[in-house]
């Protein structure tokens, strides 16, 4: 990278690697194993559409199977190249580390706006692209397992698993090739609104030590915090409602591709979802003021940004002007190296990519383990926790009659208690338990080394430490 000109989005990725290797002992060469991405395969395919054959290009970059099988989503979009998806699957194999899932990073993508076809015609350039890599194992329950991102969803994730489970009959396991499947298709409760559930939880964990909002100069909860999210879309949508309807945040701002929409007393996420479904914009929402040029309400006061796009929209050119003091990046590499420099240097807080949009590859892990396993979270369970409640609830009855006036059960105790958990609380559950470890293992360096001075190098130093153990164990 030439000093002064904005890194690209590996560089970028590269350069966060560096500043954390450089405060680590590893042994000589190791760092340089664990940065580079092992393979990447480009694949140029033809589909014949409207009467022609159109030529689509695609990739798939393994950055390290330390362990196997590689994870990480497959992305649709125009701007997709080797740089992206190389960045996207080196931040895969650190996310992984971070959050404790068992896998080696990954990342795919299609050079393709999907807006441009219809259903019939998507579903032929997937299959197709998925056929590509099926017949490579760069999509396989035990090698490389892909996931929704940007541009794909659901949907997609279905024609993927269907497409590998034509091509290998007898795969007993076929469904675990792929995650973030629908339920009808082996997906889990859940998924969807994982990587937005996960900021949510991420923010919840960083509220509860006031060390940590004193560093970023808030005080209190998330309460009344005003919050502005740039982009919509699954990651965005799900944070800003949860944090809006369950924590009692303010979202003052919603950026989307067509600019941005901004009320100080706050804005009704589901119903802006619901404009954006219908009208593919935000443009004409009444009841908020709308600013055409999006990006600079980036730049408006708040207290927490979240980022939830796309990458390298916090730059050199305008980081100077970000006011938030929080900013959680639930899109991955939204600030730039660059960019990160001159916030650190303003004291802002960045809860990093890696940790903070960890919750999709959490929930992709409990689906795969549910695949394989091919029962659902909870089955054998939940009655026989039932039956055990109903125990101690008929004591209690026995102990409310007995004592009469003096002492009664709280209303609601019974059938709360009573109720086993299903599948969705436990993947609720397990995503808050993995969202508070990996912030803690964080927390733990960033306050504990004087040499430490930000989440994200915390974040890297316990991730490379892990993927270095990992190679150390293999005897490398
Ligand atoms: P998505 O396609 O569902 O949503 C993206 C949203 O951003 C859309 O609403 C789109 O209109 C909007 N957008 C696009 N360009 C924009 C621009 N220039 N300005 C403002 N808004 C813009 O994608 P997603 O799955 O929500 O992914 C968003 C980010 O989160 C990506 O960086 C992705 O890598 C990351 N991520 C996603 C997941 C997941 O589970 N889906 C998991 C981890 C990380």
């Amino acid at each position: 990278m030439k000093v002064g000109k904005e890194p690209s989005f590996r560089e970028s990725v590269d350069l966060m690697f560096n500043r954390a290797v450089a405060l680590m002992d590893l042994p000589p060469g190791l760092e340089e194993k664990i940065r580079v991405c092992n393979a990447t395969y480009t694949v140029r395919f033809g589909v014949r559409l409207r009467g022609k054959i159109h030529t689509f290009t695609g990739y798939r970059a393994v950055h390290s199977e330390h362990m196997e099988p590689v994870k990480g989503g497959i992305r649709f979009a125009e701007a997709v190249d080797q740089d992206e998806v190389e960045a996207l699957a080196a931040l895969m194999t650190y996310k992984c580390a971070l959050v404790e899932t068992p896998f080696g990073g990954s990342k795919g993508g299609l050079c393709i706006n999907p807006r441009d076809y219809d259903e019939h015609e998507l579903e032929q350039i997937t299959r197709r692209f998925a056929y590509e890599l099926i017949k490579r194992d760069l999509i396989n329950p035990s090698q490389n397992v892909p996931a929704p991102d940007m541009g794909t969803g659901e949907r997609e994730m279905a024609w993927i698993a269907d497409q590998y489970a034509r091509m290998n009959t007898t795969d007993i396991n076929a469904r675990a090739c792929v995650t973030g499947k629908p339920l009808n298709a082996g997906g889990i409760h859940g998924r969807v609104e994982a990587t937005g559930r996960g900021v949510q939880y991420a923010l919840r964990e960083f509220f509860r030590d006031p060390r940590d909002v004193a560093k970023a100069g808030l005080t209190g909860k998330l309460d009344g915090k005003r919050v502005i999210v740039q982009g919509l879309g699954n990651v965005g949508y799900h944070a800003a409602k949860f944090l809006q309807d369950e924590d009692g945040a303010i979202i003052t701002g919603i950026i989307e591709r067509d600019g941005a929409l901004f009320d100080p007393k706050g804005l009704d996420v589901s119903a802006v979802h619901e404009w954006l479904a219908k009208h593919g914009g935000v443009a004409d929402f009444p009841d908020a003021t709308h600013c055409a040029e999006g990006a600079s309400v980036l730049e408006e006061d708040c207290d927490i940004l979240i980022p939830a796009a796309l990458e390298g929209v916090i730059n050199m050119t305008n980081a100077a002007r970000i006011k938030a003091p929080l900013i959680i990046e639930a899109a991955n590499g939204p600030v730039t190296a660059g960019a990160d420099d001159i916030l650190r240097e303003k004291g802002t807080v960045i809860i990093p990519d890696m940790y903070a949009n960890a919750g999709g590859v959490t929930v992709s892990y409990f689906e795969w383990v549910k695949n394989l396993s091919h029962i659902r979270f909870g089955r054998m369970q939940r009655r026989q926790e039932e039956a055990r409640h109903e125990l101690i609830v008929s004591e209690l009855e026995r102990l409310d009659r007995y004592l009469g006036e003096a002492w009664s059960m709280s209303p609601n105790f019974k059938d709360k208690y009573l109720r086993g958990a299903d599948e969705l609380e436990l993947v609720r559950s397990g995503l808050d338990d993995t969202m508070r470890i990996a912030y803690q293992s964080m927390r733990e360096v960033w306050h504990g080394r004087d040499d430490v001075q930000d989440l994200r190098t915390a974040a890297y130093i316990v991730a490379i430490e892990r993927v270095a153990a990992s190679y150390r164990a293999k005897g490398l």
